[in-house]
C-alpha cells in the first residue's frame, strides 16, 4: 500500500493542483492522476484546477474537464499538489489548498519546501510523472493514464536526453508504451511541433542572443512588444532556452521574457556542475540543478548583470576545484 492508497482510502472529494504556467509534466501528472482515480478509486470525486494549459496537450483524456476558475471557499477532503515545489507556485490554487482537510505533495524538485501534510519528493526522479507511476498500481494504469504519464516524462527529460533520465525512467517509459499509447504522436505533437509564429519568435530570440563571460554564457530576451508584434503569448516560447543551451561551448543559458513592464520570467539551464537551482533560489525561484527559474524585476541589463555575478562566482569556484584536482 503506497501513501497514495492510504490517503485515498475512504476519501470523497479530491482537488488536484499543479504549478502556475503548467508545463507537460504538470498537466501530464494532474490528468494522469485524474484518469487513474476514475479507474482505481471510483468512489472519489476528483477535480483538476490549473491555469489554462497550452492547447497542444488537448489529446490527454480529461483535458476539457480542467477547471481554470479556482475554488475559493470549498473544503475538499484531500488536496494533491503535483510538480509544485512551494505554496506560492500554486498561484490561485492556494486558497482551496488552505481549506483542504488533508494535503499530499508529489514532486521531484530539489527545492521543494515540504509544505503539505505528507510530501513525496524524489529529486533524482526525471519528472513528477515518474514519481507518480511509483505510487500507482501498474495493473490499474489504463492507456489514457499512460499517455498522460508518458507526456510528463517526455517533456521533463527533453525526450529522454537530459541527465535526469535514468534507466528506471526508460523502464517506466517502456511499461507505459506497453499500454498501447501512440508514443510517436505524443512526442511530435506535444514536444516538437511548432506553429509558424512559434518558429519565428524562436528564430528572433536566437538571432538576438548574446554571449557573455568569455563565451561561457548566453542569454536572450523576448519583450512584451515582441510578443505583441508576433502575436504570441508566453506559451509560445517553449524550447527557446533549450536551443540556447545546446550552443557549443556554453556552460549556462539564460532566457528572459517580459511578463509585465520591467518584470521578467527567467529560465536558466546548465550544461556543467553549475547549479542554477541555487541561483534561482537566491532570487526567490527554484527548480533543478540543471534547469531552474525565477521572476526578477528591473531593466534587462540589471537582471542579466545580477545573474551574471552569481554565475561567474560559481564558474570560478568550479574552475578552482578543477585546478586543485589537477594540481
Ligand atoms: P522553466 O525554465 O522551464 O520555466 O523551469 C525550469 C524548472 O524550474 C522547472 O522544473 C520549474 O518548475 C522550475 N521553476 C521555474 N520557475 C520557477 C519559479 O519561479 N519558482 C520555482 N520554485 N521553480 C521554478
Ligand atoms: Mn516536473
Amino acid at each position: 500500500m503506497t501513501i497514495l492508497d492510504k490517503k485515498l482510502e475512504g476519501t470523497g472529494t479530491v482537488l488536484i493542483l499543479g504549478h502556475v504556467r503548467p508545463d507537460g509534466d504538470c498537466v501530464g501528472s494532474c490528468l494522469g492522476l485524474l484518469n487513474y482515480l476514475e479507474n482505481a478509486y471510483p468512489q472519489t470525486k476528483a477535480t483538476v484546477c490549473l491555469e489554462a494549459p497550452a492547447g497542444k496537450f488537448g489529446y490527454m483524456k480529461g483535458f476539457d474537464q480542467i477547471q481554470t476558475i479556482f475554488p475559493q471557499d470549498t473544503s475538499y477532503d484531500l488536496c494533491i499538489c503535483l510538480d509544485c515545489s512551494d505554496k506560492e507556485r500554486l498561484g490561485a490554487g492556494a486558497a482551496a489548498f488552505q481549506l483542504a482537510k488533508d494535503t499530499l505533495c508529489i514532486d521531484h524538485h530539489i527545492t521543494n519546501r515540504n509544505y503539505c501534510a505528507e510530501n513525496v519528493v524524489e529529486p533524482n526522479a526525471s519528472s513528477t510523472c515518474e514519481v507518480l507511476f511509483g505510487l500507482m498500481d501498474e495493473a490499474k494504469i489504463t492507456k489514457e493514464t499512460a499517455a498522460c504519464l508518458y507526456t510528463g516524462i517526455v517533456h521533463d527529460t527533453g525526450v529522454f536526453r537530459y541527465s535526469c533520465t535514468s534507466s528506471k525512467t526508460m523502464n517506466i517509459a517502456g511499461k507505459l508504451m506497453d499500454k498501447g499509447i501512440d508514443f510517436s504522436s505524443i512526442i511530435d505533437d506535444s514536444f516538437f511541433r511548432k506553429t509558424y509564429v512559434q518558429n519565428q519568435i524562436l528564430g528572433r530570440a536566437l538571432l538576438e542572443s548574446i554571449t557573455f563571460l568569455h563565451g561561457k554564457c548566453i542569454f536572450s530576451v523576448v519583450r512584451l512588444k515582441d510578443m505583441d508584434f508576433y502575436g504570441v503569448t508566453s506559451k509560445d516560447l517553449d524550447g527557446i532556452v533549450e536551443q540556447l543551451r545546446v550552443t557549443e561551448g556554453i556552460h549556462c543559458a539564460l532566457f528572459l521574457y517580459e511578463v509585465e513592464p520591467q518584470i521578467f520570467k527567467v529560465s536558466m539551464r546548465s550544461n556543467t556542475a553549475l547549479d542554477v537551482a541555487k541561483i534561482a533560489g537566491y532570487f526567490g525561484g527554484g527548480g533543478h540543478v540543471k534547469a531552474a527559474g525565477c521572476t526578477m524585476s528591473g531593466s534587462i541589463y540589471d537582471v542579466v548583470n545580477n545573474l551574471s555575478g552569481h554565475i561567474e562566482k560559481q564558474i570560478l569556484e568550479l574552475e578552482a576545484k578543477e585546478e586543485e584536482k589537477e594540481g
